[in-house]
Order: structure tokens, then sequence, then C-alpha cells
């Protein structure tokens, strides 16, 4: 598998960083063991939490200077949130992403608005964003309205476990070739998606009161992924076994 950076904003608590690297951690774990399940081997997946990073000898008008200037660049002035379909552009063009292709892992503090399928009308305030194969978006931004810090942080991980599975290709594995090349729009992709069963990560949550429910359901089964999405899991990494990346 690629390596996989994790990037943040301004305003992402150090404990909100650390969860995220350490949900991660454990679902790198996670494929290793699925991996082992298999008999296979699977090379060490590099987690790089390059968090708000900034070049050194750069100057603040320079593109891609610092996390700070994509953050930035994609940042709507008048609702004051992201564009997912801009910051997406950004990563897939940028020279890191020809130099070293890799996966990115973002966590915003800022509302994240998802203008990926339509280019005008209001766009909906999401939790994430993501662009198999390429680059996640998480806004931090809804979660701020639970009150108790361990829910918040448990949501949080949920999200990141959650959207983690979109970018490798789940619930339905990837498809052959990109997004663009199929034709196939992320929502053709949701509504075609195998029937999630509780408790699972990939289960979609809608609002914030669904978000902790699922959260609050999987932590205490314990468990990753229904039986469907570990199915899918297991072909995923069967196919990492077997490929460069
Ligand atoms: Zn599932």
């Amino acid at each position: 598998m690629k390596p996989i950076t994790i990037l943040w904003s301004d305003g992402v608590s150090e404990a909100e960083a650390k969860e995220c690297i350490g949900a991660m951690r454990d679902i790198l774990r996670f494929l290793q063991k699925v991996a082992v399940e298999q008999d296979i081997g699977l090379a060490p997946i590099m987690l790089r939490p390059y968090g708000n990073w900034a070049l050194q000898n750069s100057t603040a008008n320079e593109a891609y200077h610092s996390f700070r200037w994509y953050w930035e660049s994609s940042l709507d002035q008048r609702s004051g949130q992201v564009s997912a379909a801009t910051l997406i552009d950004i990563v897939r063009y940028e020279p890191w992403q020809h130099a070293d292709p890799h996966l990115d892992l973002v966590l915003l503090h800022t509302e994240l608005h998802d203008d990926t399928e339509n280019q005008d009308g209001d766009f909906p305030s999401v939790f994430a964003c993501t662009e198999p194969d390429l680059v996640t978006i998480i806004s931090l931004r809804h979660l701020s309205q639970i009150a108790d810090a361990n829910l918040r942080l448990k949501c949080l991980r949920n999200l990141v476990m959650h959207n983690f599975g979109h970018l490798v290709g789940l619930p339905n594995g990837l498809p052959s070739g990109s997004r663009a090349q199929t034709g196939e729009s992320a929502s053709a992709k949701r509504a075609s998606a195998h029937p999630c069963v509780a408790p699972c990560i990939m289960v979609e949550t809608q609002s914030i009161d669904e978000l902790m429910t699922v959260a609050a359901a999987a932590e205490e089964a314990g468990i990753y992924l229904c039986k469907t999405c570990h199915e899918v899991t297991r072909s995923l990494v069967f196919s990492l076994h077997f490929s460069t990346n």
C-alpha cells in the first residue's frame, strides 16, 4: 500500500491529532492481521503524521509551501467552509503526489462542503469527503456539538476509520481504473454498496446522533467490520500482496 500522510489544520488539537494517529495505527495493525489470517505477508504500511507542516526557506505566498496554503486556497471566503472539490484537486495535482504517490488523510477544524457532484447550489456541510485511492478530508466542526470530550474522540476515531475505509475502497472495493475513467459517481457507488450490518465502521451516518450511536456500538463490540466488509477487506489485502503499491 502507498504511504499514508496525515495532515491537519491550525485549529485541530493535539488530542484530536493523537486520536487520529492512534486510530490509523489500529486499523493498519488490523490489515496486517487480515493478511496473516490468509497466510500472506503484507509489507509494513508507512504512516507519516506531517500535521500542519510548512516548508523551511519558503515564503508565505509560495504555492504548496505549507498545509495552511492548501487550506486557505480551498476556503470559500463567503461561507467560511472548505470546498472539497478544490482541496481534492490541489492534492491531485500537487508536486509531491507526482514525485511520491501516497494517500492523504486530512483533518480540518473548519466546515467542509461537498461540491464534488454539482457545480452550484447549496452544498451540504459534511463530516467528510473522499476521493478513493487519493485523499480523504474529515471536518471536525460538527463534533464540537458533543460536550463529552471522551465521546467526541470516540466519534473522531470512527470518522477516521470509516473514511480511511472509503479511501482504500470499502465497502465495495476499488474499481479498476480511476473514478473518472469508469464514469461512476461517488453517490452511484454508495447506492450500489452492499448493505452494511452494524456494528461496522463502514455504516453510513447522516447526523451527529447517528454517529454517536455507531461509534459507541463499535467500541462496545470491539470489532471493526461487518462480515461482508471483512470479506471485501480480505480481497483488498490479498490484491495488495501482489501489487507494487
Ligand atoms: Zn460493513
